[in-house]
């Protein structure tokens, strides 16, 4: 059993302070794995310590460098792929193809980051154009500084990446704080930086809960910038932390996406998309589309399309091949799921598909695929964020009504629209609220484009460019013309 007693710090691995010792799980054979030192505030001021004594030689190296070094953290996932994947099932729970979206998913991430950062340095000290006479202005984009990053327990590469890629590539130095219930996967990115050179105190790592870890670390006056990824009660927490010295705060949220199902749809297409949407990763997915809202002519061709797919889903060990899903990341996810399910059965909603329709696998924290229809919307299970493999149905009559459903909800993380006519998903599409909208796809995620949501689903984007500008303050150089550039 590994013992996670240590912190990385300063490019090496330091006793914790803390005493607290947490288990790490294997959730598919509910066995401990690993256990964790739960670190406290000591841990963090020294992390954070370090983090700003290699900020002013990592913020100074070239974009290049920098980018040499994100190019050789792909490198190195690639290298340890059959033991990556292999961690993050074990850890989380995934079937194995799905723990290989991960790992490709955080390499395209740092690959693309690598790029970024030379760019970076390509655009310092560009000439603003402007009316003003004899005068000329500067653009220069600079680190905001010392950055906290916390992330959740359901993509921990995926993740992490997101945030370490461009705040690295932007010059900032970063104190990473992976979830408590999966820090296997995290731990290995650190390994990784050891193993790479990476300057020491460019990139820290301190393993604890929110308590010990997570509130310190957003508290501390050292860090410049909070990055966060997890639930909104937590996410409130974390941005009235940040008010204290007015630091620069991004979050990443929870959501309740919808996918519109239109009435020009071609039905077994649309139930593929429908249970991408759902059950991947056992339906802990932030963007999952958890509401369905289908055009009542299709209604009951797609729920039967639904139900066969999902008694063909295998559920087992999420190491073996013929495994499609895995279990819930943790008993305590379990056990939040299936408090849903009961706040179902006391509403009475109309269940196509749930626990009562399938055997589960003798062991590990499993839920089954569940699928309710005609859900009326002041259901909890409608308006909630469930974060299991639950789906919500409810019918409509026109497109009209479809996008004003979809938009009844304060979350705007993502949606996805299903119609065989591509302009009309497109028009559809720009008239939902939400950071990332699908059509006759789903859940496809690239470096390139953004992720972010609207409303209370987050504040800022991650990934393209506008990932990295979360890492940088923008100033200009203004006066006369004449002699060279800075
Ligand atoms: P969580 O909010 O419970 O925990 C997230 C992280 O915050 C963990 O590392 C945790 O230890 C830490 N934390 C807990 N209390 C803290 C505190 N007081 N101060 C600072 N840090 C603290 O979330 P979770 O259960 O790990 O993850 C599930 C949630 O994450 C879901 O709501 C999901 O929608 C959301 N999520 C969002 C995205 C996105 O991109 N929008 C991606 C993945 C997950």
């Amino acid at each position: 059993m590994q013992q996670l007693t240590r912190q990385f710090i300063d490019n090496r691995w330091v006793e914790s302070a803390g005493k607290r010792r947490l288990p790490v799980t294997d959730p598919y054979r509910q066995e401990t794995i690993a256990e964790l030192t739960a670190g406290d505030a000591a841990d963090v001021d020294a992390a954070v310590a370090a983090a700003r004594r290699a900020l002013p030689a990592w913020q100074s190296l070239s974009g290049e460098r920098r980018g040499a070094y994100l190019a050789a953290f792909a490198d190195a996932l690639e290298a340890r792929r059959d033991a990556l994947i292999h961690l993050s099932s074990r850890n989380n729970g995934k079937a194995l193809a799905e723990a290989g979206i991960d790992l490709d998913d955080a390499i395209a991430c740092y690959r693309y980051y690598a790029g970024q950062a030379a760019e970076l340095e390509a655009r310092q000290g560009r000439i603003v154009e402007h009316g003003l006479d004899g005068i000329r202005a500067q653009t220069y984009e600079d680190p905001v500084g010392v950055a906290g990053l916390i992330t959740p327990w359901n993509f921990p590469l995926v993740t992490s990446a997101w945030k370490i890629a461009p705040a690295l590539a932007a010059g900032c130095t970063v104190v990473l704080k992976p979830s408590e219930v999966t820090p296997l996967p995290e731990q290995a990115v650190a390994e990784i930086a050891e193993a790479i050179d990476l300057p020491a105190g460019v990139l820290n790592l301190v393993h604890g809960d929110g308590e010990g870890i997570g509130a310190p670390l957003t508290a501390h006056p050292g860090v410049d910038k909070l990055s966060f990824t997890g639930s909104n009660m937590v996410g409130e927490k974390v941005m009235h932390a940040a008010a204290k010295g007015v630091r620069n705060v991004s979050l990443e949220l929870g959501g309740k996406s919808p996918i519109l199902v239109l009435d020009d749809a071609e039905i077994e297409q649309a139930a593929d998309w429908v249970m991408a949407g759902i059950y991947f990763n056992s339906g802990q997915v932030c963007s999952a589309t958890s509401r369905l809202i289908v055009h009542a002519a299709l209604a009951d061709g797609l729920y039967d399309a639904l139900a066969q797919r999902m008694d063909a889903i295998r559920l087992g060990d999420p190491l073996a091949d013929d495994t499609d899903m895995g279990p819930m990341t943790s008993a305590r996810q379990r056990e939040a799921v299936e408090r849903y399910l009961a706040v179902a059965r006391e509403e009475g909603l109309v269940a196509v598909r749930d626990g009562r329709h399938r055997q589960l696998p003798e062991r590990g924290e499993f839920v089954a695929p569940t699928l309710y229809r005609d859900v009326p919307v002041e259901s909890r299970l409608w308006q909630e964020e469930i974060f299991g493999p639950v789906l919500c149905g409810r019918s409509v009559t026109s497109d009209q009504e479809a996008i004003e459903l979809a938009n009844a909800s304060p979350f705007g993380l993502a949606a996805t629209v299903v119609a065989s006519d591509l302009e009309r998903a497109r028009r559809v599409g720009r008239h939902l609220r939400a950071g990332s909208i699908w059509y006759n796809s789903e859940q496809v995620v690239m470096p390139e484009a953004s992720w972010g949501g609207f409303g209370i689903s987050g504040i800022g984007r991650e990934l393209g460019p506008w990932g990295l500008a979360e890492y940088l303050q923008v100033k200009h150089l203004i006066g006369p013309e004449g002699g060279q550039s800075a």
